[in-house]
């Protein structure tokens, strides 16, 4: 396992108390392999991922328990400066939005040339030269000339592209991308995610991709982990999740993904918000928006259920659920 996170908890102290972020958290990414991970915002997802990378801030964020393994060292007992050489050039990140993640009094070769001359102690026409290689691989047209200029001189797909040049510099083993296409056109998302997952294959690195958006994950992951109050509801094989949800939450997702087929369909979304994290509901943290909810998911919190070999839910009815997939849409039995 290139990526192992082992019943992972996060607490932040906001004004409303103590919020548990993430709630034990366990998830894992092989060599080469994609997991997407799932949610609404507030689910965890990002939280997580700030662990993993060591950007969480702390305070207000602790790490209260859990082990974060990576290449088969926890990082949570290592020293920073131990962590930063294993993390260094073992991972990188990218970012919803390149514009704040770029620095924008320096020009994208400078960007790009410093991964190479900080880290590779290249000397500065070198680094240029392999700065422009990296911006034509990642699809930049004109990149000899457009080298000199400064990001916002970029349209958002190209600065997303950029960022995706950045975080592959170095060939890491480990690409974590949050949201990665979300602030784009929807034409520009599907391109930069091919884009993105084009690079993976060729490199061979493992990814987490996180995203709220089901639509984008069937091509890319492998895997997914469908986050929700700072928990894992629901992990398994990409297409065993889109042929049955075994998690209402799920099916809830998968059923607001837009469909062409189905236009003026009126979508299906899942009712109600997310809950405070300073406040998450007893028993299942979902009960309150779930239409299958009864007594006991009022009281009794599910454990992640295992459902098929590497395939979990935490819903105490998860198998009326995966029968429920079996049916046409929208009629229940
Ligand atoms: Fe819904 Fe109950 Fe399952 Fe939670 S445990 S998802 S409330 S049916
Ligand atoms: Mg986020």
């Amino acid at each position: 396992m290139l990526l192992d996170v082992r019943d992972l908890h996060i607490e932040f102290r906001t004004r409303d108390g103590v919020a548990r972020a993430v709630n034990g958290v366990d998830y894992g990414v092989e060599e080469g392999r994609t997991l997407a991970v799932l949610g609404e915002s507030g689910s965890g997802k990002s939280v997580t991922a700030q662990a993993v990378m060591g950007i969480l801030d702390s305070p207000p964020g602790r790490i209260t328990r859990g082990e974060i393994r990576f290449q088969g060292r926890d990082l949570l007992t290592l020293s920073e400066k131990e962590r930063r050489a294993v993390r260094g050039p073992g991972m990188a990140m990218i970012f919803q939005d390149a514009l704040s993640a770029l620095n924008p009094v320096l020009s994208v070769g400078e960007q790009l040339g410093e991964m190479f001359t900080v880290h590779r102690g290249m000397r500065r026409k070198e680094a240029r030269t392999r700065a422009v290689e990296l911006m034509e691989r990642v699809g930049i047209p004109g990149a000899e000339e457009r080298v000199r200029q400064y990001p916002h001189q970029f349209s958002g797909g190209m600065r997303q592209r950029i960022m995706i040049a950045m975080a592959l510099s170095l060939e890491p083993s480990l690409i974590i991308a949050d949201e990665p296409t979300t602030a784009l056109d929807v034409t520009v998302q599907a391109q930069v995610m091919e884009l993105l997952a084009e690079l993976q294959r060729e490199l061979g690195m493992g990814m987490v991709l996180i995203t709220h958006d089901l639509g984008v994950v069937a091509d890319v992951a492998d895997r997914i982990a469908v986050m929700y109050a700072g928990r894992i509801v629901e992990t398994a094989p990409v297409h065993d999740i889109y042929r049955a949800p075994a998690h209402p939450y799920t099916r809830g997702l998968l059923e607001s993904i837009p469909r062409l087929d189905q236009k003026g369909r009126e979508l299906y979304a899942i009712k109600g918000l997310p809950p405070n994290p300073a406040a998450v509901p007893p028993g299942c943290a979902f009960h309150p928006r779930c239409p299958l909810a009864r007594a006991v998911c009022r009281t009794d919190e599910p454990p992640l259920y295992e459902v098929t070999a590497g395939r979990g839910s935490a819903c105490h009815f998860w198998r009326e659920t995966l029968a429920l997939a079996r049916e046409p849409s929208g009629e229940r039995p």
